[in-house]
């Protein structure tokens, strides 16, 4: 062995022993004819000095930064005592020591607050991963992976693996597609997802799997997106929506507490995914802070009974909201005060693209219970007051309202209110809550397509009770601006997410388990028979030999683990990530291959 010890175990009650360490070069000091160097490995630091005995080796062989050494020595209390690191109380007096092998300089210093770049570090990730905060991520990484697999195991799941080279599963992103040497012409697709196999796992009578597994989805890159990223995948048999809610809000709960210590003991809230974009113009709602929506005005409805308070902007001329599909008003506390300045900044922020919108209204509620708002001309006082008040605005706060398309004001009132509450400190890092949400449209129209695509995927199972819907006579539609109207957009899914701060990190569905209705599914979806049969054939055989009722989640391991980690990129959390433009630039792949591998796989590039 080269090491006796770890470069974070020796304490003062090790005074005296003769031990060997082995590590990398954090720093080298030298005063005088002493030397210092901080020794680092993957359990801490540890201080060596080396005395005049070992100079003229010293300086034979110079010490630098990231050199892999073995040091011989006694372990010595300091004098000079360092309490910020668990072995700041002891030094090791070192006897002998080994260059195991030297070290480039590196490109970037090796600390929690290093000076490389992003790029570099990529370039370099080995090299980064030796950080510290980098580590401590991987290390929450592994808690959150073995509290998952102890809690899952405990509860009789099994982790099946599942294959990476297989036919396409849906999630409505592209696939990764492998070339396949032995069949020329033909091509494996990756999984987008383990989906169909958990599902025939299920038929062949496995009735609780899971995987720790990686998925590949070929999508344009949002920020904070990986093309390869992992899932808690699981599954489950004769069960109905309530019970996976309950052992997956089990599961969380467990995660809470061995990783981070919290007992999350409320239970989950709960919400209807109608409710969420009425209340929060949003599907993932961060419900750790207020500032709900005020529909003045909308063509969305809340169970298609409760309508906007359409009446609040009566009897005025403003062509603005008038003629707006949608108005949405937040009442942000306590910043009545705000200058000129700052609302002008504000209304530069919702003008941005990324937001979209074209101005953005104010009243704002003074603290002497005045109202003075730029719509002031249009409207009363008391009419202001009252949209203030429905707004659950009082005295000292601003009520900032945006109009426009429905679709889009939403999703603007949706970023400024999540905007709002992160300027007002509303967004605690080390404050979790957790939300499902429920009820999920079964559709969505594509409007480009003019089909309906699954909301979830196709294998998700209407609401009982709008099965009739899907499988009566329904009309073609005509034309695709009104595909509300059609029966299809009123179908509920029997589909759930698991919502953490805002983030959406797991998300199911209780499954269709008969061919009749699956195929009804595909039939819906614009897919053929003969499609269905040549892309699902395995899954529909399945289902007429005794395929039990079922359901299941998935969950988002790498988010999770960067929220856990108080961190918003997911990159972070992943020992080998790829850019944002999907390459992984320490490897430089994706790359050419040669003409030979081509030729094998009988494919010829084309400009
Ligand atoms: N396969 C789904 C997904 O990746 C999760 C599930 O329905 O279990 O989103």
């Amino acid at each position: 062995m080269y090491r006796s010890h770890t470069c974070g175990e020796l304490r003062l009650a090790d005074k005296g022993k003769v031990i060997s360490l082995a590590g990398w070069v954090q720093t080298v000091r030298k005063f005088g004819s002493i030397t210092f160097v901080d020794l680092r490995d993957r359990y801490g630091i540890t201080q060596l000095v080396f005395n005049e005995s070992l100079n003229a080796q010293l300086d034979e062989q110079p010490l630098g930064r990231e050199f892999v050494i073995q040091a011989d020595g006694t372990v010595l209390e300091r004098s000079n005592k360092n309490p910020n690191i668990p072995t700041g109380d002891i030094e090791i007096e070192v006897t002998a020591f080994t260059i195991l092998n030297k070290s480039a300089v590196p490109p970037f210093t090796i600390q929690d607050d290093t000076d490389g770049g992003d790029d570099l570090r990529m370039k370099y990730r080995y090299l980064d991963l030796r950080r510290n905060a980098v580590k401590r991520n991987l290390e929450l990484r592994y808690a959150v992976n073995r509290a998952a697999r102890n809690y899952l195991h405990e509860n009789n799941f099994m982790d099946i693996e599942t294959p990476f080279l297989i036919k396409s599963t849906p999630e409505g992103a592209r696939d990764f597609v492998v070339p396949s040497r032995m069949n020329p012409g033909q091509f494996y697709a990756l999984p987008q997802s383990p989906q169909t196999f958990k599902q025939l796992l299920m038929v062949s009578g496995y009735d609780r799997y899971y995987q720790v597994v990686k998925c590949f989805r070929d999508e344009d890159l949002r920020a904070d997106r990986q093309p390869e990223f992992t899932q808690i995948d699981c599954e489950m048999s004769f069960v109905r929506q309530e019970d996976i809610l309950n052992m997956f809000e089990g599961m969380i709960k467990h995660i809470f507490k061995a990783v981070k210590g919290i007992e999350y003991t409320e239970a989950v809230q709960r919400m209807s995914w109608e409710e969420a974009m009425w209340m929060y113009g949003n599907d993932k709602p961060d419900i750790r802070f207020g500032m709900q929506l005020l529909n003045i005005k909308s063509a969305f409805t809340l169970n298609g009974e409760i309508t906007a308070k359409g009446e609040l902007l009566q009897g005025a001329d403003f062509a603005v909201f008038n003629e707006a599909e949608t108005v949405l008003a937040i009442a942000v506390p306590g910043i009545a005060e705000y200058t000129r300045k700052q609302v002008d900044e504000l209304t530069e922020w919702v003008k941005r693209p990324q937001i979209g919108m074209k101005g953005l209204v104010y009243i704002r509620y003074n603290a002497d219970g005045s109202v003075k708002s730029s719509v002031d001309k249009f409207y009363s006082e008391e009419q202001l007051r009252a949209i203030a008040e429905a707004a659950g605005a009082g005295k000292g706060d601003m009520v900032l309202i945006l109009a426009g398309a429905e679709e889009r004001t939403r999703k603007a009132i949706s970023e400024l209110r999540l905007e709002m509450g992160e300027r007002l400190g509303m967004r605690k890092k080390d404050e979790f809550k957790l939300l499902w949400v429920l009820d999920f449209p079964l559709f969505e129209y594509a409007e480009d397509e003019n089909r309906w695509v699954a909301r979830h995927h196709p294998f998700t199972s209407p609401k009982p009770d709008h099965i009739p819907v899907m499988i009566g006579n329904n009309p073609v539609i005509e034309d695709a601006k009104h595909y509300l109207k059609h029966p299809y957009a009123q179908i509920k899914a029997n589909a759930y997410d698991m919502v953490l701060n805002g983030n959406e990190i797991g998300g199911g569905s209780i499954r269709i388990f008969q061919r009749e209705l699956q195929e009804k599914m595909f039939d819906a979806l614009g897919m053929s028979k003969e499609e269905a049969q040549h892309k699902f054939g395995f899954l529909l055989g399945a289902f007429e030999y005794g395929a039990p009722p079922h359901g299941g989640i998935a969950f988002g391991f790498d988010r999770l683990c960067a929220i856990l980690g108080g961190s918003e990129s997911i990159r972070d959390f992943i020992a080998f990530p790829k850019n944002n433009s999907g390459r992984d630039v320490m490897l430089d792949a994706p790359s050419t291959i040669d003409q030979k591998q081509l030729d094998e796989l009988k494919l010829e590039i084309r400009d």
